[in-house]
């Protein structure tokens, strides 16, 4: 993008035109669509009410917010990674945070790893969900491992016939029982060539799930196959070649996952600042307070350096260039910098911080996954330490 010209030289970054554009129109849709429905619900809802998504849902495919990561000609926007960054750091300024964006107003992204798939899965699987808004799921994550899912996979898919039969069990699966269909990885052979992606239709008999609850009220699945069995044209990919097809994509991913988490900070920090604008403690105002400015100052600071780097990253992906260590250094410093930025916020709010009235409480437990979930802090470190220092351990 030419007009991104500007990011090259940091100092003078701006915004270009129809990003500004986008980012204005997922603001406004946020605070006036989303904001005073969510203000009737229970704090830890997960979800609005059917009718008032669906009337959400209509006007966001007016405004072209439709599935931003699907391209196109499949029914979504489109967009570029910079365009996913803005759409996912704007619409995680809600309540409800970033796990999904705008709580599903802008439909569901299928997982992207279907587009790699032949045009009859893309006409069957993904281009029903993206036009009704349906979710469908993506299972790497093992009881053995989610780190090093090369080496945890233990699910089998054994070629019988016409078919592959699937026996083994995913763990945090999200969405799983909500889904008519997903992606699911599994052991066709040894090592990392020994792994092949199937989609998976839940209206087959031989899979089931199983809550699994976590910190946040959004809970993710087991997912159980048991002598499941996949037709031959539901083998997404090559045999074998499972992470050829994910691995580009996992790491484009972490980069809007990044902004999101920087929505929710600067959204955090908008309210810390607010409430030190207007407490007293002790005679003076919480704004008028050395260590308050500073934990306000340094949340300001560190929030802008992380949001170059993933804008950063973001702008190099859609310049064709290779982001592996760009994603990972984005995801770390993002997801971190999001966490210490709404415990401070919450340390400025006193009780008010924690109580389930204000969202802070709800958004410190949704970032405490974010550290995890694709791909843990240690592992993008790994990556960044192993490019500096070449891959030492065999
Ligand atoms: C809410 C939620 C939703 C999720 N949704 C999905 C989903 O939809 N699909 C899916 O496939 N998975 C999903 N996951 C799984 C997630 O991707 C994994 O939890 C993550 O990859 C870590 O895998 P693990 O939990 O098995 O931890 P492990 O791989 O066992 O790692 C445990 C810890 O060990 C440390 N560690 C690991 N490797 C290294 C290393 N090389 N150096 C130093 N330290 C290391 C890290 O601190 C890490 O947190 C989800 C997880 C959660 C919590």
């Amino acid at each position: 993008m030419e007009q991104v010209q500007a990011a090259a030289e940091l100092g003078s970054w701006e915004m270009p035109g129809e990003l500004r554009m986008l980012e204005e129109t997922v603001r406004r849709f946020m605070r006036q669509e989303v904001a005073p429905l969510e203000d009737r619900l229970e704090h830890d809802a997960y979800a609005l009410p059917p009718a008032d998504l669906a009337r959400l849902q209509a006007k966001a495919r007016e405004l072209g917010l439709w599935c931003v990561q699907s391209p196109e000609a499949y029914g979504g926007a489109g967009l570029n990674l910079l365009g996913q960054c803005i759409v996912a750091e704007e619409s995680a300024k809600c309540r409800m945070g970033a796990y999904i964006p705008a709580c599903g107003a802008f439909g569901f992204d299928p997982p992207s790893i279907i587009f790699g798939g032949t045009p009859e899965q893309i006409r069957k699987y993904a281009v029903p969900a993206i036009e009704r808004g349906e979710k469908a799921f993506f299972a790497i994550s093992e009881p053995g491992g989610g780190s090093d899912p090369a080496r945890a996979i233990q699910t089998r898919a054994e070629r019988v016939g016409d078919h592959y039969v699937l026996n083994g069990t995913k763990i945090w699966i999200t969405a799983a029982s909500e889904s008519r269909w997903g992606v699911a990885f599994a052991r066709t052979g040894p090592g990392r060539d020994g792994v092949t992606a199937f989609i998976i239709n839940m209206d087959r008999p031989g899979v089931s799930t199983k809550v699994i609850p976590v910190i946040r009220a959004y809970a993710p699945y087991e997912l159980h196959f048991n002598d499941y069995k996949v037709p031959l044209e539901d083998v997404l990919g090559e045999v074998g070649k499972g992470f050829a097809l994910v691995d580009r994509l996992l790491v484009h991913g972490r980069v809007p996952y990044a902004a999101g988490t920087l929505g929710i900070a600067q959204a955090a920090l908008e309210i810390a600042i607010d409430w030190a604008r207007q407490r007293s403690t002790f005679g003076a105002l919480l704004a008028d307070r050395q260590a308050v400015q500073w934990m306000i100052a340094d949340s300001e600071i560190e929030l802008r350096a992380a949001r170059l780097l993933v804008y950063q990253a973001a702008w190099k992906a859609d310049r064709g260039q290779d982001i592996k260590v760009d994603a990972s250094i984005a995801k770390v410093c993002a997801t971190e910098t999001a966490g210490r930025v709404v415990d401070r916020c919450i340390q400025i709010l006193g009780g008010m911080g924690v109580a389930c009235e204000m969202p802070l409480e709800r958004w410190y437990r949704e970032l405490r996954i974010k550290r995890i979930g694709e791909g843990p802090s240690e592992v993008q470190r790994m990556v960044v330490a192993r490019h500096l220092l070449g891959n030492r351990s065999k």
